[in-house]
């Protein structure tokens, strides 16, 4: 069944079918693994991804920035797209970069850092102040040091 897109339906992301590799056979894909919704599948026979559901997609970009062959776009609003806006994401180890390409045809490049740790590490404390490992205590993680108290009240 094709779903019918209007003005009410939101940014839904789709998969450009020639650049999909499907991953290379891997058991899940990187979009699959990503989705938070679990809208994502591979067409087995074809080999190429799809959203099997996309007015349920809540345009998180996730698949679009996790595609290793960016193959997975975001569809715009109707009220820009037709003026030819696109926005893309390019993902590296440690960056990300995001390609605008405006309705006049300038396009602008944007680059983050998106860690602070090496990729395939993690840090569970960030490196921040715990006030607590109690998980019952009322403080939020980094509390009271990041409110510069010693000492929180609690009724
Ligand atoms: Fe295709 Fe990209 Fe999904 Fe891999 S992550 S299956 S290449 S759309
Ligand atoms: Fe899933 Fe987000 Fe991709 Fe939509 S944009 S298909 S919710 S990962």
């Amino acid at each position: 069944m094709q779903t019918k897109l209007n003005s009410n339906t939101p940014m839904p992301s789709f998969v450009i079918a020639d650049k999909c590799d499907g991953c290379k056979a891997e058991d899940k894909t990187a979009c699959q693994y990503i989705c938070p919704n679990d809208l994502m599948l591979l067409d087995k026979e074809t080999n190429k991804a799809f959203n099997q559901a996309p007015e349920m997609c809540w345009e998180c970009y996730n698949c679009v920035k996790i595609c290793p062959t960016q193959a997975v776009e975001v569809r715009g609003y109707a009220d820009f797209m037709p003026m030819g806006g696109v926005v893309q994401p390019l993902r590296s180890s440690d960056t990300i970069m995001w390609s605008v390409k405006f309705r006049n045809g300038k396009i602008k490049r944007f680059k983050f850092p998106i860690r602070t740790i090496p990729e395939g590490s993690s840090s569970p404390d960030a490196e921040m102040l715990t006030g607590t490992r109690d998980i019952k205590s009322p403080l939020l993680r980094t509390e009271p040091e990041s409110l510069d108290t010693s000492e929180l009240k609690s009724l």
